[in-house]
């Protein structure tokens, strides 16, 4: 059952200067479906629209950023939302029980001058009455913690007193206490040494797994992909150019930029010199004609300058916006299937 659908998508950031607008193109057209209780990994270079694709998930497009089409439809209750056209106290409502929020820092949602647990009351209290039931709070927050592999002491803590793994995990347990159907997830572990990393993603695994909640989880790291994600999509240039199973994208890449990124991914034992994509992604205020990545693209054909490739179906459940590898790989599919006659 699909618990998100995501439309035709368009949210682009609109800047003035000179009395002239310019669109900054950060989500452009994007399509897709999460499904319940899957973890969607989103991946990409920075500045390729992937956060900007995650706060508009959440409905929260301000100035400079603007709706510019298509829908983002929560399920809800067996009801359809629409979280672009729904009033804002309506969206407060979904958040947080129904959809969560864990951000890249965790300083944005800590206040340095609260003790943790003050934090915890108020957040807990904006969504139950915790006056008439103060009990029922503090064992709530306390057997959370403790399902979470936390310290009760840490309730009395500042953030300060905090290591930066710590706090993170504190934020990924105020985004989870409420059990929420749904977590969204912007790079999480960044800025994090790589095991304190692996700890918070397994934490985030973890809760999937107990809650069974639907993750979204937003990071360039494809190691992490590789680690926690069923399913992942890989954005260029505000777009969507492939998605596939994990095992699929990691085993088969069809797009030339995933089997660059992919390629270029240290493996135990093999010394041999990575290859990464030539170039430079290209400005989103700036996108050349027809397939973006055509600038870097080894692969470049003359169709590949003039026209856009749309996702399309690549093999079972693996979709990819590629003139030349839809292609190919519908004449390899074809190719297998004579063979076994
Ligand atoms: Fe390369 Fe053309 Fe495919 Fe774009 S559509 S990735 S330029 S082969």
């Amino acid at each position: 059952m699909d618990v998100l659908r995501v439309e035709k998508l368009k949210a682009f950031y609109i800047m003035e200067s000179a009395g002239e607008e310019r669109a900054v193109k950060a989500v452009n057209d994007v399509s897709l479906t999460v499904r319940e209780n899957e973890v969607l990994g989103i991946a990409g270079e920075s500045g390729c629209g992937k956060s900007t694709l995650l706060k508009s998930l959440l409905g929260s497009i301000r100035p400079p950023l603007r709706h510019m089409g298509g829908r983002v439809t929560y399920l809800h209750r067996d009801r359809e939302m629409d979280i672009l056209s729904l009033p804002k106290e309506e969206r407060q409502k979904l958040m947080w029980q129904h959809i969560s929020y864990v951000p890249q820092g965790s300083l944005s949602v800590l206040n340095p001058v609260r003790r943790i647990g003050d934090t915890f009351r108020s957040f807990v209290g904006a969504h139950l009455d915790i006056q008439k039931d103060p009990d029922r709070f503090e064992s709530l927050v306390r057997s959370h913690l403790q399902d979470l592999g936390l310290p009760v002491d840490t309730l009395k803590a500042y953030p300060h007193q905090l290591s930066g793994g710590m706090r993170q995990r504190v934020t990924i347990a105020l985004a989870t206490i409420l059990k929420p159907r749904l977590i969204l997830a912007d790079e999480p572990s960044t800025a994090l040494d790589v095991v304190v990393q692996r700890g918070v993603i397994q934490l985030l695994r973890d809760i999937q797994t107990e809650q069974h909640n639907t993750i979204v989880m937003v990071t360039h790291d494809m190691a992490i992909h590789a680690n926690i994600s069923d399913r992942v999509a890989i954005m260029y240039a505000g777009r969507i150019i492939e998605e596939a199973p994990v095992e699929r994208i990691f085993a088969k890449p069809l797009h030339p930029y995933t089997q660059y990124l992919i390629g270029s991914l240290p493996r135990i034992g093999d010394k041999s010199y990575r290859l990464s994509a030539p170039g430079t992604p290209p400005s989103l205020a700036d996108l050349p004609p027809g397939c973006a990545f055509h600038p870097r693209c080894p692969n470049a054909e003359s169709i590949c300058r003039r026209e856009i490739p749309s996702l399309s179906l690549a093999g079972r459940d693996h979709r990819v916006a590629c003139f030349l590898a839809a292609k190919e790989d519908a004449d390899v599919g074809s190719s297998e299937a004579l063979g076994s006659q």
